[in-house]
């Protein structure tokens, strides 16, 4: 049914004679919407390109009712919407670069403007943007060809290619707020002289990565969460990354561990909140909380729903678990037995903290949780800021003390985990 149809073939002619009037009154609507977004340059080329694809949908939804008449009302925009219902739709709209997708919402900003009298909104969608591919342009064929052929997947991306400075105009805040973040990791490693060049390569890869990501997804939307992060991070088993990587000096797989280090830092701060109140309520009561034992984790476990928290969603902590950690430690800080805090008023042990190795910032990135005791490194206050917010070579130094006693412990609990994955969650990375 979703068969290509060019802008020659008869039946398209006729449609677009009958329906010349509403095609030209959309176009000029598509033309508003899209000079709107600042898109001024490309504009009328995508415009133009919703139009044609109006009058595709409408030879297919006549195909099903021959009763159908395109014009801007709720009943034909639900005739059209209704295309997407098809499993074939998917697959027509990925190939036509989700021109048919985004050509159904414009019509429906058109269709509510013309109703209600509305300043056109795109309506907002998960789906991606379609790709500034005009029709006419003759590498059109060709790159849909190269998009879907693996082998092709990596290909070298300069920025001034179409495809990247597209994905650049989409995600330019993302890009901005990512550089900025680079730029103040490469400055802290005491690499100020290169800072800015590194940092503008990570950021140029990550936009790289997107593309090739949406390749692979077309849901795929670059956002500073864990779930696109685990999206970007599949490219690596691709057996074609290996080489990409190569060629590219590796600055792909240090954009990604770079990225991966700005979604953690994102959620950490409201980690350590959580953290801090948990070490005083526990410093507050009068009484020590009894261990459970048989409730404790022994096995891979599958993590939590986040819950609301005094600072917003947050993963749920464990006191059995945090306070399990303090008493195999004995209450001394294992960084050193010589940290001797005070003895607490109420339970006349040693004051110390919990601190989760594997940051509570960091549970998205797992199925499992990663609240158990095992995980808990029990620090005094002072290393417990340390690991925190000291510089990097100071805190690289306590992960790789924490971690070497733990790493063997991990898969019991499900939990893959190498030096380097975990240095990245407190942004080291190198
Ligand atoms: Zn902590
Ligand atoms: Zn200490």
């Amino acid at each position: 049914m979703f068969e290509k149809i060019d802008a020659k073939n008869p039946l398209y002619i006729a449609t677009y004679e009958k329906y010349k009037k509403i095609f030209e009154e959309f176009q000029n609507f598509a033309e508003k919407l899209t000079e709107q977004a600042g898109r001024a340059t490309k504009k009328s080329g995508k415009a133009n390109s919703y139009a044609r694809y109006l009058i595709r949908l409408a030879i297919f939804v006549h195909r099903q009712n021959p009763n159908f008449i395109l014009q801007a009302t709720a009943e034909a925009l639900a005739e059209i919407e209704k295309l997407q219902d098809s499993p074939n739709f998917i697959k027509y709209n990925k190939q036509e670069k989700h021109f048919p997708s985004a050509t159904i919402r414009c019509f429906h900003a058109f269709v509510t403007e013309r109703e209600k009298m509305l300043p056109p909104v795109m309506p907002y969608s998960n789906d991606v943007e379609p790709l500034f591919v005009h029709e006419n342009d003759p590498t059109y064929n060709a790159q849909q060809t190269k998009g879907n052929h693996e082998n092709m997947l990596f290909e070298k991306i300069d920025s001034k290619h179409p495809l990247y400075i597209q994905t650049y105009e989409q995600n330019k805040a993302i890009y901005d707020d990512f550089e900025k973040f680079a730029d103040s990791l490469t400055e802290q490693a005491g690499r100020a002289t290169k800072k800015s060049g590194k940092a503008s390569s990570y950021a140029r890869y990550l936009m790289r990565l997107t593309i090739f990501s949406q390749r692979q997804n077309p849901n795929f939307i670059l956002a500073p969460t864990f779930e696109a992060l685990k999206q970007i991070e599949q490219l690596r088993e691709l057996p074609q990354f290996k080489d990409y990587n190569k060629q590219e000096k590796s600055f792909p797989s240090g954009a990604i561990r770079c990225f991966r280090a700005f979604v953690t830092e994102k959620a950490m701060a409201v980690e350590d909140l959580i953290d801090t109140e948990l070490n005083v309520t526990y410093l507050t009561s009068k009484e020590l909380p009894n261990i459970k034992e048989e409730q404790l984790i022994k096995a891979p476990t599958k993590r939590h729903e986040k819950e609301p928290s005094n600072y917003g969603q947050a993963y749920r902590r464990s006191q059995n678990e945090s306070f399990a950690a303090k008493e195999r430690s004995n209450y001394t800080c294992e960084m050193s037995d010589a940290h001797f805090t005070f003895l607490t008023e109420h339970h006349k042990k040693p004051y110390v903290e919990a601190h989760h190795l594997i940051p509570m910032a960091a549970q998205d990135y797992f199925e499992y949780t990663i609240d158990f005791a095992h995980n808990i490194a029990v620090l005094c206050p002072t290393c417990h800021r340390k690991i925190h917010y000291a510089q990097a070579h100071e805190k690289k130094d306590m992960i790789q003390h924490l971690f070497a006693s733990r790493k063997a412990g991990y898969p019991q609990y499900g939990i893959e985990i190498t030096e380097e994955l975990l240095l990245s969650f407190y942004k080291i990375l190198d």
